[in-house]
C-alpha cells in the first residue's frame, strides 16, 4: 500500500501538536491475567454471516479419506470479505493496489485497542474516542455487531472526519468490530475512501469482546492475493509490556 505517512521514527515529532500523550503503564493492557494471546477472529464456517448479497462460506470436498481416498482435499468458496478481513485500496479505486500488493507493515506491530460507546447505527466522530490515541494501529471496539452469526444492519461505523483526524495523528491501520467502517446504507463508502485513499489500512469484522483497552502487538496478515480487493486475516493480539517500543 502506498503511503505518505510519517515513518515510525518521526511519529512523535509529527504528532506533537495533537493530543497524543506520552505512554504510561496505564496505556497497556492489564497484566493481571495470564492470557497471552487474544484471537480476534470469528470462526469461519457456513454459519458465519457475510454482507447481504455476498457469497457465504461453503466447503466443497473433492477427495475424502472417510470415503477411502488417500487424502482429503477441499475447496473454499466465499467472498474475500469474510469474517475478519483486510480491505485493499482497490476496493474503492480500480487503479489502486490489490491486497496482495500492500505493504505488510500496517498489519504487524504495536496496536491500541479503544472501547467506545456506540449507539446502533451511529457514525463515530473524532470526539467519540474518549481515550487518547497513542499508537499507529488502532482497533475500535463498538460492541455494535455482537454476533457474527447474525447480520445486524444497524452496526456502528466510522465518519470520514474521525479517519481524517486519525490520519493526522499518524495512524496507519484502523480496525473495527463491525462488518464495515461505513454504515450499511452508505453506498459511496466515504470512510473507506478517507482511509484507503490516504494509505490507511482497514480491518473489519474483528471480534473485540473481552479485549481490554490498552496496548498489544497486532498480527493480522492478509493473504498475498494478487488482484483481490480484500483478504481474510487471522487476527491476533499479543499482550505487550510497557517496555516495548511503539513501532
Ligand atoms: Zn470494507
Amino acid at each position: 500500500m502506498t503511503s505518505a505517512l510519517p515513518s515510525a521514527d518521526i511519529y512523535y515529532e509529527c504528532n506533537l501538536t495533537t493530543d497524543i500523550k506520552p505512554l504510561t503503564t496505564n496505556d497497556y493492557a492489564p497484566m493481571t491475567d495470564d492470557k497471552p494471546i487474544y484471537d480476534i477472529t470469528p470462526p469461519i464456517s457456513s454459519d458465519i454471516k457475510v454482507w447481504p448479497g455476498d457469497t457465504p462460506s461453503t466447503r466443497e470436498v473433492l477427495r475424502d479419506v472417510q470415503r477411502g481416498d488417500a487424502s482429503t482435499t477441499s475447496v473454499l468458496h466465499a467472498t474475500v470479505h469474510l469474517g475478519a478481513h483486510a480491505d485493499a485500496p482497490n476496493h474503492c479505486d480500480a487503479d489502486a493496489p490489490s491486497i496482495g500488493e500492500c505493504d505488510l507493515d500496517a498489519y504487524l506491530g504495536p496496536c491500541q485497542v479503544i472501547h467506545v460507546h456506540a449507539d446502533r447505527g451511529a457514525r463515530l466522530l473524532p470526539d467519540s474516542l474518549k481515550t487518547p490515541v497513542v499508537a499507529q494501529r488502532l482497533l475500535i471496539a463498538t460492541g455494535a455487531y455482537p454476533n457474527p452469526l447474525e447480520f445486524n444492519r444497524d452496526f456502528a461505523a466510522l465518519s470520514p472526519e474521525l479517519i481524517e483526524s486519525l490520519r493526522h495523528r499518524g495512524v496507519k491501520l484502523i480496525g473495527i468490530d463491525t462488518p464495515s467502517v461505513d454504515p450499511f446504507e452508505a453506498e459511496d463508502l466515504p470512510a473507506h475512501r478517507a482511509a484507503l485513499g490516504h494509505g490507511i489500512a482497514i480491518l473489519e469484522g474483528l471480534v473485540l469482546d473481552g479485549v481490554p483497552e490498552g496496548m498489544y502487538e497486532l498480527i493480522a496478515l492478509p493473504l498475498k492475493l494478487i488482484g483481490f480487493e480484500a483478504s481474510p486475516v487471522r487476527a491476533i493480539l499479543k499482550r505487550t509490556s510497557p517496555q516495548n517500543s511503539l513501532r
